[in-house]
């Protein structure tokens, strides 16, 4: 099948031949489209058949001209656009190029092979750069980006660093956090009193030594601290998990090297291209068992994954070659809140965590996490954006059939978990780094300071405001109080646009909203929606039949709630007697519970396909209570076999409206439970079954396209299901690429349905 690839390549790739080689390989390879140079590099558009394109994608790393330095590399596949031909089009007017902030990128390979030199100056040192690599956004203190307006501007260059500074031929020309063992910055090793015990390389070597004994260290790195400890000691990990109070979620992971990744999981060339990228993100990979060099077993608990990443700063490769294991690499921070990136706020705020910290004298300007991506169906999926990615634009042309001015500078406020912001200047959108859940005091400083952050940057002032439309959100009291227009977006309606817009989806479409929790327009919490959306008009046409939650927020953390809500909602107060039910509550908790469900207090009623798999996780006693996001639904999904293919029976019901009713699931379940059916194959049926629920909807609509959005997609064996049945029934099926399904891409949903009409037509079941 013909498809259309989306390829922006940041770097020096102007002037060194690259857009005629890219002719001359697109013209190899039959494909047909363009090439640009923009303000930050190059855009290419290619079609093809797919493989083709992949061949393409890959040649264009593997052959690129010798003088092209690649800083940034992203895509992302779309509907054909039948171009007729591959051509070199005009350069873009470059009147925003001052503006664009570049993201920190991984060291290059010349640095690289410098800091392996013994006879060059910068032998070993940990913050060797050139204009083609090294920190960015994490030293910006100001614009126009000059070492004066960064975070090294209180070192002063020696002679040498000068002289390369101020050679056009040299490759630090300009680079702004140039520096060497002379005049810049160096590591120091303290002790959780901010002792100083080592310095410069003996406090890298002290560290090594450190780690492999067994002890909590905190790194500080390109955008904040890492919680670091060696990944194969079964004791140093426990002794992490109890001092961040982080019981079973799963701990980042960096590899000293590509064949050490290979060797403890599966890595095809995409995956491996990403693990090598200069944007170098933690890539989820399906691991392998039985290696000596696979981590300890509570590294990640039960998961078939591991996020693993691989050394991007000069300082890490340092720490990597010495190690030469694998190690836990956690952003340092206690439950969600935003990384620590100052050396003195991180020991008051991990001394209890960290016994050692390795800490150097360059200031880190703004937290950026690592980012998070992974390969579904031969396309990347980021989970997180963040370090690499963020603050770039997204080249998208979302004002297309749109109605808001396109000079009006938009802010979007996002939502509540996993936040990130994202602002609208002229024709880009800027996404911010992701920011984290809103729900602790660092957090909401976070958040205002990016918001800051992007209007000192982009030198804008928002006329507009896009936020959620859940009243207690901190992002919405915070847009509420900034003195300009606002607009609501429904949640879910935010999930779809971002999807949308990312993919470029053109014409209308029907959009599959599923996630844990958003705002309803009727005030409802919803979670399980469908929508068409034609010319922004978009309407809610279906839902999932809602449930009450007993206690609200609360039964997020407790799946058994939402057992207890669904049981209810089928049987009323003898869901009560459910074994499920009395073997997981108190007899003083469920008395509670009947009055409350009885009455009606603080029960909202959900439509939610997140707690849907709460529940059922609950039902087959995986998770009665959890501890992070989405862990019920991820060990439902890990306990899913691949081999059942049965599913469960549900019911549709409406005409205009569109109910799904899972009650005939929960009682094939219930029953399936009490045969001793194994939960593998419960699972398994049950996803099959979500999959097929999805199809049902779509056969009754007359869209060609579906748009799958929400949290609920990042459970592979749901997304992967979903594609493959829809691509057998002919459906066009587009999910996420560069901008997450998760709540981290309402913000750049937000901007895109900032015009919409939304429309709704909800009826009881
Ligand atoms: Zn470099
Ligand atoms: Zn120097
Ligand atoms: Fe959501």
């Amino acid at each position: 099948m013909t498809s259309r690839v989306i390829i922006s390549i940041r770097g020096a790739v102007q002037g060194v031949g690259f857009r005629p080689f890219i002719y001359r390989l697109a013209s190899e390879l039959q494909l047909k489209g363009f090439i640009k140079n923009n303000s930050t590099g190059v855009l290419i558009e290619g079609e093809g058949e797919k493989q083709t394109l992949d061949n393409f994608i890959n040649f264009i790393r593997e052959k690129k001209p010798s003088l092209a330095k690649i800083t940034g590399f992203e895509f992302s596949f779309h509907e054909k656009n039948s171009y007729k031909s591959f051509r070199i089009l005009e350069s873009e007017e470059t009147s925003e190029t001052s503006a664009f902030i570049l993201p920190d990128i991984a060291i290059c390979d010349d640095c690289l092979r410098e800091m392996k030199n013994p006879s060059d100056r910068r032998y070993m040192y940990p913050f060797i750069n050139c204009t083609n690599c090294g920190p960015r956004f994490s030293i910006v203190e100001a614009i126009p980006y000059d070492r004066k307006n960064t975070s090294m501007k209180n070192f002063k260059m020696c002679s040498y660093c000068q002289n390369e500074y101020d050679d056009p031929t040299n490759r630090r020309y300009h680079a702004q956090p140039v520096a060497c063992p002379e005049c810049g910055p160096h590591v120091e090793l303290w002790n959780n009193k901010g002792k100083v015990t080592e310095t410069h390389h003996n406090a890298i070597l002290k560290l090594v030594e450190l780690i492999k004994a067994g002890e909590i260290t905190a790194l500080k790195g390109i955008g904040g601290f890492h919680l670091v400890c060696d990944a194969q000691n079964d004791d140093a990990i426990i002794k992490m998990r109890e001092r961040k109070n982080r019981i079973d979620k799963p701990f980042a992971l960096m590899f000293p090297s590509l064949e050490s990744v290979k060797d403890v999981c599966y890595v095809d060339k995409i995956e491996e291209n990403l693990l090598l990228s200069p944007e170098s993100p933690i890539v989820l990979l399906k691991r392998k068992y039985s290696s000596i060099l696979s981590p300890s077993k509570y590294a990640a608990p039960g998961n078939p994954y591991l996020g693993v990443m691989l050394p991007y700063s000069p300082l890490h490769h340092l720490i990597m070659k010495e190690l030469n294991i694998p190690i836990i690499a956690t952003s340092a921070n206690i439950s969600e809140e935003p990384m620590c990136i100052d050396e003195y706020e991180a020991l008051e705020r991990l001394k209890n965590i960290a016994d050692y910290f390795l800490i150097h004298n360059r200031p880190i300007l703004r937290h950026i996490d690592d980012s998070v991506v992974r390969v579904v169906k031969g396309k990347v999926m980021v989970i997180r954006r963040a370090r690499g990615y963020a603050p770039l634009p997204l080249e998208y042309d979302i004002h297309n059939n749109t109605k808001t001015d396109n000079n009006q500078v938009i802010l979007a406020a996002g939502g509540q978990l996993k936040n990130s912001i994202a602002m609208k200047v002229g024709s880009n959108v800027f996404v911010s780094q992701h920011i984290g859940d809103l729900e602790t005091h660092e957090a909401c400083k976070a958040y205002k300071n990016v918001i800051d952050d992007f209007k000192m940057l982009y030198k804008a002032e928002p006329q507009l405001i896009v936020k959620d439309s859940h009243p207690d959100y901190f992002s919405t009291k915070f847009s509420n109080n900034l003195k300009i227009d606002s607009r609501s977006i429904q949640h879910h309606v935010a999930h779809i646009a971002s999807c949308k817009a990312e993919n470029q989806v053109k014409g209308s479409c029907l959009g599959v909203a599923w996630d844990g929790t958003g705002y309803g327009l009727d005030k409802t919490i919803w979670g399980g929606e469908f929508f068409i959306v034609a010319d922004n008009v978009c309407e809610h046409i279906c839902s999932c039949r809602q449930f009450p939650l007993p206690g609200g927020e609360i039964a997020i953390r407790e799946p058994r709630r939402s057992a207890l809500g669904l049981l209810y909602e089928m049987y009323d107060s003898s869901a009560l007697n459910f074994p499920v039910i009395q073997n997981n509550f108190t007899f003083e908790e469920i008395s509670i519970l009947e009055k409350m469900l009885r009455n009606k207090t603080n029960c909202p009623m959900t439509s939610s396909v997140g707690r849907l798999f709460d529940a059922v996780s609950s039902l087959l006693n995986l998770n009665q209570k959890i501890n992070f996001e989405g862990q019920a639904a991820m060990n439902l999904e890990f306990t899913a076999s691949s081999n059942e293919t049965g599913s469960y029976h549900f019911n549709l019901f409406g005409d205009s409206f569109i109910t799904i009713d899972w009650q005939p699931i929960i009682e094939e379940i219930l029953s399936d439970v009490n045969s001793g059916i194994g939960n593998s194959i419960v699972s398994a049926k049950f996803h099959n079954t979500l999959i097929e629920i999805i199809l049902s909807v779509s056969l009754k609509f007359n869209e060609e396209k579906i748009v799958l959005s929400g949290g609920c997609f990042q459970n592979s064996y749901l997304l992967e299901g979903v594609i493959d049945l829809l691509e057998i029934n002919n459906f066009k099926v587009f999910w996420h690429q560069r901008v997450p399904t998760n709540d981290g891409g309402i913000a750049f949903g937000q901007i895109a349905a900032a015009d919409w009409i939304v429309r709704s037509k909800i009826t009881n079941f």
